[in-house]
């Protein structure tokens, strides 16, 4: 169950993160076994009894967790303790499109579900804030990284070279091969990065999506970045959309105490 754990968070006492693999859940094939995500046809029943699963290994209940309907867009929300339980057990009243999130309510445990895409987690050890953002390319190319750290700076008065970043298992470089409407929109929305991120290889050109993360974290300012090295193409205890299709989501989940 535990796929990751990033050591430059688990110092902080009041800080309780981790990252899920795909394994010892409920869910039965295409899905086996520990799938987080409701909206690809497993059972919802299997799904809920992961997630439950996820949050009682930091301590906390289902009705405790917030989800977001992600859309790969990079609209970043603030979460109140009022939100909490929102899509835990439905997508329905999910926090609407939206891919990343931040607060600094304690007892309040924030997600996101993936297969492939960038699961990260922000903390600002000093305001004590967290954000955890799904960082797919699509969202990576609107810069949710600078949006998602901007709104902790305006709403809680972060320091950005104070934060301590971690960058979950995604799908690597040398794993991504991309439509070239992809590579331009990253090229046109970062030219410095374009160079290290895109790779072109064999008439194919590859994204690095974890560099890419890091390079948009570095940019504004932050030093603390841990990035999990897992390619989850390459790794078969995680699930990946580009390996599988039919295939579950496992997440990165964090709180405030
Ligand atoms: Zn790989």
């Amino acid at each position: 169950m535990i796929g990751y754990e990033f050591s430059n968070l688990k110092e902080f006492k009041k800080l309780k993160c981790f990252v899920t693999d795909g394994l010892d859940g409920f869910s039965q094939p295409p899905y086996d076994s520990l799938n987080l995500g409701l909206h690809i046809n497993d059972k919802m029943d299997s799904v809920l009894k992961n997630r439950e699963k996820a949050v009682d290994h930091l301590g906390y209940m289902l009705s405790d967790l917030v989800v977001m309907d992600l859309v790969h867009g990079s609209n970043v929300e603030i979460i109140e303790n009022k939100d909490k339980g929102r899509g835990s057990d439905s997508i329905k009243n999910a926090i609407p499109e939206t891919d990343a999130m931040v607060t600094n309510e304690k007892d309040v445990v924030l997600s996101v579900f993936v297969a492939d895409c960038i699961p990260a987690i922000i903390y600002d050890p000093e305001n004590h804030v967290i954000a955890t953002i799904h960082g797919g390319w699509k969202p990576l190319a609107g810069n949710i990284t600078a949006k998602t750290i901007d709104k902790m700076v305006s709403v809680f008065g972060s320091n950005p070279n104070k934060l301590v970043v971690g960058v979950g298992p995604a799908v690597c470089g040398k794993c991504y091969d991309v439509y070239e409407n992809v590579a331009n929109e990253i090229k046109e929305a970062f030219p410095n990065f374009a160079k290290e991120v895109l790779i072109k290889n064999k008439g194919r050109i590859y994204l690095d999506i974890q560099k890419l993360m890091r390079l948009q974290l570095e940019d504004k300012g932050v030093k603390n970045i841990e990035t999990s090295e897992i390619c989850t193409f390459e790794n078969k205890d995680f699930y990946s959309y580009r390996r599988d299709k039919e295939t579950g989501r496992f997440g990165i989940f964090a709180v405030l105490e």
